[in-house]
């Protein structure tokens, strides 16, 4: 039980941008919905990692290269993705891409993560394979 720490709260406005958080990636947090493209899978992975939502980072990774857990930077602050663009991911594709920036602070000072993430399907629900860090 020593995992359990202190989430940062709820927020009102969806960590990625998009609307707000009970209508956008809270959607897919709560299980009502399944992401129907990479893409929205992406927001929602990355408003889990501002949430430090473990259980729904684990549930959207591939099996095949899902952590036993995740670590959260407690300094770590996630504060806006840009979607750079991606390819395949959509509802009738089975793989996909999706390059993004995403972008953060630390003890005040502003980082960011320029990724190109592999998506595929598992049991037709679309999943993170792994990502190429981009410079
Ligand atoms: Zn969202």
């Amino acid at each position: 039980m020593s995992k359990r720490r202190k989430n940062p709260p709820v927020p009102q406005d969806c960590p990625c941008g998009l609307a707000a958080y009970t209508d956008c990636c809270g959607r897919l947090h709560r299980g009502d919905v399944q992401a129907a493209t990479a893409e929205q899978l992406m927001r929602s992975r990355f408003s889990a990692f501002a949430m430090h939502d473990e259980a729904y980072l684990l549930r959207s990774w591939d099996p095949s290269t899902r952590p036993a857990d995740v670590d959260f930077d407690p300094a770590m602050r996630w504060e806006r993705l840009d979607i750079l663009g991606g390819s395949g991911g959509g509802p009738f594709h089975t793989e996909g891409t999706v390059e993004f920036r995403a972008h953060y602070r630390v003890h005040g000072a502003a980082g960011e993560l320029h990724e190109n993430s592999r998506f595929r399907r598992d049991n037709g629900a679309w999943v993170y394979l792994d990502g190429v860090i981009e410079p």
